[in-house]
């Protein structure tokens, strides 16, 4: 025998206890010649960051990473791009968005009407005469250099052979003949149907859904979607037109182990009067916590009750009801997010809140209010005192325009970031996609960057307006904790899983009004790739 083939065998064999212990600790991947914004307590900048099963091993420069490096650690030249935390929207109805990702047409982001309509003669023509173009929200007209809305004829000449739907938010959606016809709706003028609400949403629960397969296929495209844009975690709190029955795309997609995004969910009251019971029963086998780091159970809302829904003058019977529900809640050591606007009747929440508290201490729990766009120092102190964290949305995005006009004094301060994070609130940043948002994180962080809204008004002033690296916390370490993850994810610290993002630009240091044009060219999630783009495309198919 060779004595270098013997030597190969010798070392395949009986490793040396030296070359053993390396490897135990040696890297799967490292990235090097990096910026990375950890946002870790110190706001550290660093160059290099190891990863070993998932999680990270180390962080330092380029030199100090690659001594940790063997034959088999996979290394990734950053090439001095910035790499930041997975994002997390700590309020996106992503479940549902999933569902119908893969069968509605998308305008969120399209700048004009002319290329939206574009959009339903494409899907016109890639689709079956007869199947139905649905835009579920996720828009405004504000968005469109046009500045108005689609007329019913516009739609239904670029779609004559189809039922198109087209919804705003929950206060108008139109429908082309076809449309109207399959759904016997005789009523509405030029196919126009406006709000409240419920009549949308009731107008909404009678198009036709996508098959199972369908809503497998939306579920793993929104996914992808999501990651394409640097996200890797949602905090999902339910919501309308979202029964327990739509659960089953996303449970298939989680069965399989194929999430690449990491989502908490929350369970809805469905029924008026019949809450407790419903939330009693669905998870009376379901903890709360249960799942695994990919899929959890969050806990109940963000509605509890149907009665104390958008109600800013609820009735003592009804305020005693919400208070039963959530009592049993804190009894079942269960998380919490309200869905909550205005500042004028949040006491009534906080109140109910503080009753219970009283018996049950909440704040171990990590409550938390949705939206209060106007939320007062006064609530603000209450709900920290309390432990209750924020979940603030880039509502004004969309709708700063109308507040701006009203009282310009109250848009300069909505909503009121830097307060709530001086009086240390918790606040988890985020969209409420995609009804009544965009879900596109980057649009959101200029938002909260600028505070300007989509038609480009100055709305937000800027002692409302936070730092590069406190919008970035609020979007990745901030919303973790809503979940009780900001000891696993959120910043990029060792001992963390490796969630985190490769941008397309420097977020730290590129103009502001380019940040909503970011995306991410390398998304990893558990130190595994899920997204690649650019220099970086081979990455994925590697390693998928
Ligand atoms: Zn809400």
């Amino acid at each position: 025998m060779r004595p270098l083939i013997f030597l190969l065998l010798v070392l395949g064999v009986t490793r040396p206890a030296w070359a053993q212990r390396e490897e135990t600790l040696s890297p799967d991947t490292i990235l090097v010649n990096g910026r990375i914004v950890t946002v870790d307590a110190a706001s550290s900048v660093r160059q290099a960051l190891a990863i070993r099963d998932g999680k990270i091993l180390a962080l330092g420069t380029t030199a100090e990473m690659r001594t940790l490096a063997t034959s088999s650690t996979r290394i990734i030249d950053l090439g001095g791009r910035t790499v930041i935390p997975g994002l997390i929207d700590s309020h996106l109805h992503a479940i549902r968005a999933a569902q119908t990702f893969a069968t509605e047409v998308n305008w969120t982001g399209v700048r004009s009407l002319s290329d939206a309509i574009g959009r339903i003669r494409d899907a016109a023509k890639a689709k079956p005469k007869g199947a139905w173009l649905i835009v579920a929200g996720g828009w405004t007209e504000r968005q469109f250099a046009e500045n108005r809305r689609p007329t019913q004829a516009e739609l239904h000449a670029a779609a004559p052979d189809n039922p198109v739907y087209v919804q705003l938010g929950y206060t108008w959606a139109v429908l082309t003949p076809p449309a109207l016809a399959a759904l016997n709706i005789t009523s509405a003028t030029d196919g126009v149907v406006t709000g409240p609400q419920a009549t949308i949403i009731a107008l909404f629960d009678r198009l036709p859904k996508p098959t199972l397969a369908q809503q497998i296929d939306g579920t793993r495209a929104f996914f992808r979607e999501l990651n394409r844009l640097g996200m890797t975690g949602v905090v999902d709190p339910g919501g309308n037109n979202l029964f327990a029955a739509d659960y089953q795309a996303l449970f298939d997609v989680w069965r399989r182990g194929d999430m690449t995004v990491r989502v908490a969910y929350s369970l809805n009251g469905q029924t008026a009067g019949k809450e407790l019971d419903e939330l009693r029963s669905l998870t009376a086998l379901l903890p709360q916590g249960f799942g695994d780091d990919m899929l959890r159970f969050n806990g109940i809302g963000e509605r509890i009750t149907l009665a104390m829904n958008n109600n800013d003058a609820p009735t003592p019977a009804q305020e005693e009801e919400y208070y039963q529900v959530v009592r049993w809640a804190a009894g079942r050591g269960m998380t919490l997010t309200m869905h909550w606007n205005s500042d004028r009747s949040v006491g009534r929440l906080l109140s109910i809140f503080d009753r219970v508290n009283a018996e049950v201490p909440i704040a171990p729990l990590r409550w938390s209010i949705a939206h209060l766009n106007d939320a007062s120092p006064e609530s603000l102190k209450r709900m920290q005192a309390l432990g209750v964290g924020w979940t603030m949305q880039d509502s004004m995005y969309f709708n700063g325009d109308q507040l701006l006009a009203r009282d310009a004094a109250a848009a300069r301060r909505t909503p009121p970031i830097e307060t709530a994070r001086k009086l240390g609130v918790v606040i988890g940043a985020g969209t409420d996609a995609h009804r009544v948002a965009s879900y596109n994180p980057f649009t959101s962080l200029q938002w909260i960057l600028d505070g300007k809204s989509v038609s480009g008004a100055s709305v937000r002033g800027p002692e409302e307006t936070p730092d590069r690296v406190n919008a970035l916390r609020l979007y990745a370490i901030g919303s973790a904790w809503f979940s009780h993850d900001d000891d696993t994810r959120g910043s990029l610290e060792a001992g963390k899983l490796a969630d985190l993002a490769v941008l397309s630009g420097d977020f730290m240091t590129m103009p502001v009004e380019r940040i909503g044009g970011l995306e991410s060219v390398l998304t990893m999630v558990d130190g595994k790739v899920v997204y690649a783009a650019g220099p970086f495309t081979a990455l994925e198919r590697g390693t998928r």
